[in-house]
């Protein structure tokens, strides 16, 4: 146990702060899957956010930042050290510009924007997860990603609050400052949002809800996407070649095309499995491991190596992995 006792107290005794010992982190990620928590935390105001991170950093204590879960890969073993969480989640507007704090859940978010006539956030609806997570991660679906709205993003960089411009952000596909600075934390965004007729941008966001929902069900135990597409431009020209047309979306090559190339789908490893109809979906079928699924990872990464000589990238983040998975 790496986490002192005088710490343990000294989080808990900080207002609006939860504190548990030896929480299993499978009930706090999609994948159903993390041994435990040695300390877990649960702040439900920025202030008692700031002040448990501080008092973490203090301790010397790993800790880890984590949101909703469902974009995570934890250890069997779990994180020996403290994982917070903010759950703060007020959203407010004012005119076209919305503010959300990073605890709110993402579809929380998309349906305000919506509900107020306020364009810019509907084809994000289903896309799991929390505010804060999803500036991390840029997160997006359909052609548009969050980094299109946001307007400033208030973080925790010790015990600092700074603010970020969206420029600030180095936003690109699925990536932001933030995934290369693991101790600043996201506490709230702020997003410049168009107005629009609601019942227009509902109706947009239920036919692309329903169809995401027959991808992912609501009980599918993963985490959306494994590894991250590849952008065109990027690929040799060897690569390029053996791309038929009718794949490249938006500049991109889906990684579930090269996938299929080397017969991932339907592949397993122990309770693990690769969808049927969806390479680049990995799921939970029901008591899989961290191993498995790391074991599955490799697997695949290293089938498209060698036929293709691609490195995939995860899309999902590790915890509790000490060191983190190395490329296959
Ligand atoms: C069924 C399904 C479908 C999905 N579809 C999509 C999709 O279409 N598009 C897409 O982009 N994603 C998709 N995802 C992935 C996932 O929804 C996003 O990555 C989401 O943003 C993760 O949010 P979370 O709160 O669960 O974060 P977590 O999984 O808990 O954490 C993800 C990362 O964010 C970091 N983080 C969390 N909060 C903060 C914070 N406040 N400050 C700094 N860092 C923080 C964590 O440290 C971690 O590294 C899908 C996932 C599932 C399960």
């Amino acid at each position: 146990m790496t986490v002192p006792k005088e710490t343990i107290d000294r989080l808990a005794n900080i207002p609006n702060v939860s504190v548990s010992q030896g929480v299993l982190l499978s009930r706090h990620t999609r994948f159903g899957i993390g041994g435990p928590a040695d300390v877990f935390v649960q702040a439900a105001s920025e202030q008692a956010f700031a002040e448990a991170l501080e008092v973490s950093q203090a301790s010397g204590a790993p800790y880890s930042v984590i949101g909703d879960g469902t974009n995570l890969i934890v250890s069997d073993q779990g994180f020996d050290g403290i994982v917070l969480r903010l759950t703060a989640q007020t959203i407010e507007q004012e005119g076209a510009t919305v503010r959300a704090e990073a605890g709110a859940e993402l579809q929380a978010l998309v349906d305000y924007s919506i509900d107020r006539g306020l364009r810019g956030l509907e084809t994000m609806t289903g896309i799991p997860g929390s505010v804060g997570a999803a500036v991390y991660g840029n997160a997006g679906a359909y052609g548009h990603s969050i980094d299109e709205r946001v307007r400033q993003v208030r973080f925790l960089d010790g015990p600092a609050v700074r603010s970020f411009g969206p420029a600030e952000c180095h936003f690109h596909y699925r990536e932001s400052i933030f995934k290369g600075h693991k101790d600043w934390i996201i506490l709230a965004v702020e997003l410049g949002m168009t107005p629009a007729p609601a019942a227009e941008l509902r109706q947009a966001a239920d036919e692309i809800f329903k169809i995401r929902l027959a991808k992912y069900p609501a009980t599918m135990k993963c985490a959306g996407s494994i590894f991250k597409n590849l952008i065109l431009p990027d690929l040799p020209e060897s690569v390029r070649r053996q791309i038929p047309e009718r794949v490249i979306r938006e500049g991109k090559v889906p990684s579930a095309f090269f996938l299929e190339q080397v017969g991932a789908k339907g592949m397993r490893s122990g309770g693990i499995q690769v969808a049927d109809y969806h390479a680049n979906l990995i799921y939970n079928t029901g008591d899989g491991t961290a191993r498995e699924l790391c074991e599955l990872i490799n697997e695949l990464k290293s089938l498209v190596k060698s036929r293709f000589g691609l490195d995939l990238e995860e899309e999902v983040q590790y915890v509790g992995f000490s060191p983190a998975p190395q490329p296959a």
